[in-house]
């Protein structure tokens, strides 16, 4: 697609879904892959499935995003041939309930913007120092369709994505004058493990979320990262916002028989 072989991409949440597809996506156009996320053993067969698929190397980090010290000191204690990442994909995050905001869990609050937001920006800060030193490097997050436009019960979880986008244009603005580029990944609904999360393990409740509706795949947003990666080095997408055929905006959906809300 570009040239992406050889260089190093940092993948958080890579034990599945989007990241997980990320890192494929980038394995096949030869790149080196800093994979990681809380499973280890996920990441491990992942690795050498990753090999298999054409990455160069592989390395494997259980990380997670939320601890503020061990993100600094894991990133400051990679391996040598590991410290110069030339993409990172800041793809770490999870929605909890859609309890409505008067009603909802704080601890639940707490770990969406705790990885969201605050994860995001731990790796962030522990990881552009050294794309700035080298005036080189791409930071792609992963933001949402619920950062634009807020759901009900979602209001939380929207605000994080929210919050992410103004970290990315924030971040592009304080990179002026950089050959450091930023650019945000804006899917609408995409098929992953992310509503089994959000409703802690009910299978029936998440597979509702997808019913009588196409969702986007996780590779297809895979491969519009990698799309933006792949970019002459002088091209900066700031914002891809997608989603399927079937989805509108965040509230509106064409579930076949009736067009109406998730
Ligand atoms: P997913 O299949 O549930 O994957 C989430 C990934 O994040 C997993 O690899 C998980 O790995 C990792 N993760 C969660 N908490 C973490 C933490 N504290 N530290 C490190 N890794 C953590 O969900 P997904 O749909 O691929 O979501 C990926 C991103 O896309 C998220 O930022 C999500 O908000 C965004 N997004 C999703 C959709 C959608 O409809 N699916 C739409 C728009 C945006 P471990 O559990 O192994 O740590």
């Amino acid at each position: 697609m570009g040239n992406l072989n050889g260089k190093t991409v940092f993948i958080t949440g890579a034990s599945a879904g989007i990241g997980a597809a990320t890192a494929f996506a980038f394995a096949r156009e030869g790149a080196r892959l800093l994979i990681a996320a809380r499973r280890h053993e996920k990441l491990a067969s992942l690795a050498a499935e990753l090999k298999e698929a054409g990455a160069i190397a592989v390395h494997t980090l259980v990380l997670d995003v939320r601890e503020r010290a061990t993100v600094a000191s894991a990133i400051e204690a990679l391996p040598t041939e590991w410290k110069t990442i030339d993409v990172l994909v800041n793809n770490a995050g999870l929605s909890r309930g859609v309890d409505k905001v008067y009603e909802a869990k704080i601890d639940d609050w707490e770990e969406m913007i705790d990885t969201n937001v605050k994860g995001l920006l731990y790796v962030t800060r522990a990881v552009v120092p050294g794309m700035v030193e080298r005036n080189s490097g791409h930071i792609i997050n992963l933001g949402s369709t619920a950062g634009e436009q807020t759901y009900p019960g979602g209001a939380v979880y929207c605000a994080s994505k929210a919050a992410e986008r103004a970290i990315n244009d924030g971040l592009r603005q304080d990179l002026l004058g950089t050959a450091v580029r930023v650019t945000t990944v804006d899917p609408g609904m995409v098929e992953t493990d992310f509503s089994l999360t959000r409703f802690r393990g009910d299978s029936e409740r998440a597979a509702k979320v997808y019913q009588d509706v196409t969702p986007l795949t996780p590779e297809d947003v895979a491969e519009t990262i990698v799309w933006t990666a792949a970019r002459p080095a002088h091209v900066n997408i700031a914002r891809v916002l997608m989603t399927s055929i079937d989805q509108a905006n965040s509230l509106l959906f064409n579930r076949k028989q009736q067009v109406g809300t998730r």
